[in-house]
Formats: structure tokens, C-alpha cells, sequence
């Protein structure tokens, strides 16, 4: 059987391998078909000319050591004719655009002597390990993610378990504090309400006293000034001295004394009466006005009273609020201007707000609020009569209708008095 004719170089250049062959002083001989498919050259581009020539280095890669490493191989191949295999090999690709793409080579050069044991040429095997050191290094990175993140978590889960004790020890100890802030509000809650209960006690106590002890005064005093005055019947004139003007010093303090004493008597009765009626104010001070309608004349008022409101409330009362108030302004009145009197009511979000404005004396910032107490005067009896108890009655009534009583005045600039009632009560 005949030997059938091969052409080798053809059987060399269809080779599935990558193959180069490069003479000792590495110019490319030959190369397999593969070769140029991988490297993206063209065979007679490559034919003659030096390796390195026509696989530089990746300039744009500043660790490209490919050049070197290879060309130490191929050194020691020509020294030791002996086969040396290459660890894999970053050797980029210079692309016919002249653009590098990233490779990544696993390379084997083979000596192959010549009958003289010298060198003849050496083969120049390569795989395309690219794939696989890509793949490779994105799992390695994957892997090094993976292994950030989980220290991170094992950080984080720490971080959390640190805070949440954290928090949970504030969250104790600010249960502690509301705890131990609301027992101690609980306390001074029920001291204040036993305060307040003992406070309550004692002003009924003394209200009790104070009615017990007018009314049980009257009697005594009653029957003093009968006595006094039926003495001065028969004695008067007839005594020696200064007799008649002791008697009627007795009789005189005496009649002022059972004037306290009603004074008192009413204050302790404020509020007593609970039923409550409906009130017209418009009516009540007109009646006010025509019991006052000598002193009204007499001292040439002028009184304006606007359209006032119909409440809820005492009617015995608050025409005694009204009477206090208005008699005041009438009193205290100055010497040489006639009094004028403006009476209003305006309606307020749950109560009706009623003011006396006057043209009189009016009064010091200092004793605004000493004059609502009972007995309080800021005058002797010779410029103005009077008991000190009016204004008293006054704030217990407003008080007793759910309100307050304040004034608005100035030395020689007249008052207004002001009063708020509950439309409610
Ligand atoms: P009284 O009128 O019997 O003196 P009140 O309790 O009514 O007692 O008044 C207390 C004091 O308040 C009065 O003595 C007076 O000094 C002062 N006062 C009351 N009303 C007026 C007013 N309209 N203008 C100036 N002072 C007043």
C-alpha cells in the first residue's frame, strides 16, 4: 500500500491547538490557523516578523509583564533545551483597530533540536484560559462580596444587638423616671386634693361661725340699742356732764356695729339660697335705679345703661351686685364734677362680661385688689360712709355665678369695674 502524500505545514496550520513556530532568534515561522483566530492576526502579517514585535505589551496596562515573562522562557528553552511551561499569563491583545483586549494565556514552549542537538526552533503552544480566569476572578470577587457582606452583617447584627441593649436599657430607665414622676404627680395630686378638701372644710367652717356669730349678735345688740335709745328717752338733758354725749356715742356705735353685723350675717348667706331663676338685668337695674332715685337726683348723675342680657342666676343676689356697684360710683364721685355712669354687657364665648364705668375718685394700683376684701376701706368715715363690705358681697356673688370681679382705674381718672357671670348658671 502506498504512503499517502501529506503536506505537513498544511496538517501544522489546521491544528485544533494554538501554535507558534519561532526560530531561536523568535521570528514566527509558522502558526496554526487557531493561533490567528485567537490573536486576531492574519498569518502572512505575522510570518518573519519578531514575536514581540507583533505582541507587544498592552502600553495602557502598566503591569503588562507578558514580554519579559515570555521572553525568560524562551531564553530558557535555547539555554536548556528543555520544554518550560509558563504560569498563566496576562498578555493582552492588540486588536487590528490597535485597541488591547484583555487575555489571559496559558502558555508551553518546546525546544526542537535539530540532529546536532542544537536548537532548531521552538514550538510556542498557548491556551485561551480567558473565559475561565475571568470567571474565575468574578467569583473570587463574588466570593470576597459575599465575605465583605457577611463581616459587614456579623458588624451590623452586632451594631443592632448594641443599640437595641442600648435603647432598651434608656427605655428601662425612662419607665423608671415616668414611673416614679407619676407616682410622685399621684401624690402631690392627692395632697392638693386633701389641701383642698381641708381648705373647703375650713371656709365652711369659718362661713358657719361667721353666720352663727352675726346672727346670734343680733339679739344682744338689738336689745342694747332699745335699752340705749329708751335711756336717752328718759335721761336725755338730765344727766350731769358729758353724759348725753357718751349715750349717744354708745347708741351711734352701736347702730354701726348691728350695721356689721347684717353685713356679715348677708355675706355668710351668699349662695345659701340654690335655687336659681331667670334673671333680666335690664329689669334689676331699673329697679336698682328708682330705689336710688334720691341720691341719683341729688347729686346730678348721668347714667347710661346699655341693652343687658337675661341670665341664670340669684335675682336677690345680682340686684345686690348691682346696687353695690353702682351706689359705689354714686359715693365715690369727685366733689366738683357731677358722676356719669356708663353700664354695659357684652356677650364672651360662656359668659356675659359686664362693666361700671365711673368719673370719680378711682383708686391706687396698690389697693386694686385689697378692696374686694371684707371691711377694707381706703377711707375714714368722715369723707365716705360706709361698711368696707359692699365690694365683699360683690366678688361672693360673681364668684358664687361662676365669675370674676376686677377693676381698671387710676387716682383722680374714675374705675370701671368689671364682672363676668356664666350664661351657664
Ligand atoms: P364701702 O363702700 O362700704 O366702703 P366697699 O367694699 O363697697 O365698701 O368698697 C371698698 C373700698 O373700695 C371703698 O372704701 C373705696 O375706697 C373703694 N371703692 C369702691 N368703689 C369705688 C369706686 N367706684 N371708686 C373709687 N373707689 C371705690
Amino acid at each position: 500500500m502506498n504512503k499517502p502524500v501529506i503536506d505537513f505545514e498544511q496538517l501544522f496550520q489546521s491544528l485544533p491547538g494554538l501554535y507558534l513556530i519561532l526560530s531561536p532568534d523568535l521570528t514566527i515561522l509558522s502558526s496554526s490557523e487557531a493561533y490567528n483566530f485567537a490573536s486576531m492576526t492574519k498569518r502572512d502579517e505575522i510570518i518573519g516578523k519578531n514575536l514581540f514585535h507583533v505582541f507587544p505589551d498592552n502600553s495602557e496596562d502598566l503591569t503588562a509583564d507578558g514580554v519579559s515573562n515570555l521572553s525568560a522562557s524562551l531564553q530558557s528553552v535555547l539555554k536548556n533545551k528543555k520544554p518550560h511551561t509558563m504560569a498563566i499569563q496576562k498578555y493582552d491583545i492588540r486588536r487590528p483597530d490597535g485597541v488591547f483586549e484583555v487575555r489571559y494565556w496559558s502558555p508551553v514552549n518546546i525546544p526542537f533540536l535539530a540532529q546536532n542537538n542544537e536548537v532548531a526552533c521552538i514550538i510556542h503552544r498557548v491556551q485561551d484560559v480567558t473565559e475561565f480566569v475571568i470567571i474565575q476572578s468574578q467569583q473570587q470577587e463574588a466570593e470576597q462580596l459575599t465575605r465583605g457582606l457577611q463581616t459587614k452583617l456579623s458588624e451590623m447584627e452586632i451594631e443592632i444587638i448594641t443599640r437595641a441593649k442600648e435603647i432598651q436599657k434608656l427605655n428601662t430607665e425612662l419607665e423608671a423616671k415616668v414611673a416614679t414622676r407619676t407616682a410622685t404627680l399621684q401624690q402631690s395630686k392627692i395632697e392638693l386634693e386633701a389641701q383642698a378638701k381641708k381648705l373647703q372644710t375650713q371656709n365652711k367652717e369659718l362661713e358657719q361661725f361667721a353666720y352663727i356669730a352675726s346672727h346670734d349678735l343680733q339679739e344682744p345688740l338689738r336689745t342694747l340699742i332699745s335699752f340705749a335709745s329708751l335711756f336717752e328717752e328718759e335721761f336725755k338733758g338730765k344727766l350731769n356732764g358729758d353724759a348725753d354725749t357718751y349715750l349717744n356715742f354708745i347708741i351711734q356705735s352701736s347702730k354701726r356695729m348691728q350695721q356689721l353685723v347684717h353685713g356679715l350675717l348677708d355675706y355668710s348667706r351668699i349662695g345659701k339660697e340654690a335655687s336659681l331663676k331667670p334673671v333680666d338685668c335690664n329689669k334689676i337695674i331699673n329697679e336698682v335705679m328708682d330705689d336710688m332715685a334720691a341720691s341719683i337726683n341729688e347729686s346730678a348723675a348721668k347714667i347710661s345703661v346699655q341693652q343687658l342680657p337675661q341670665l341664670t342666676g340669684n335675682p336677690t343676689e345680682i340686684r345686690q351686685l348691682f346696687q353695690n356697684l353702682l351706689s359705689n360710683a354714686l359715693k365715690f364721685r369727685k366733689k366738683d364734677i357731677s358722676p356719669q355712669i356708663n353700664l354695659t354687657a357684652e356677650q364672651q364665648t360662656g359668659n356675659w362680661l359686664f362693666s361700671i364705668k365711673d368719673n370719680g375718685i378711682g383708686i391706687a394700683e396698690a389697693d386694686k385688689d385689697k378692696i374686694f376684701t371684707i371691711f377694707k376701706r381706703l377711707h375714714n368715715r368722715d369723707e365716705y360712709e360706709g361698711t368696707g363690705i359692699g365690694l365683699s358681697h360683690c366678688r361672693k356673688i360673681v364668684e358664687q355665678h361662676g365669675g370674676n370681679i376686677w377693676i381698671d382705674s387710676q387716682p383722680g381718672l374714675g374705675s370701671t369695674f368689671y364682672f363676668t357671670i356664666s350664661d351657664q348658671s
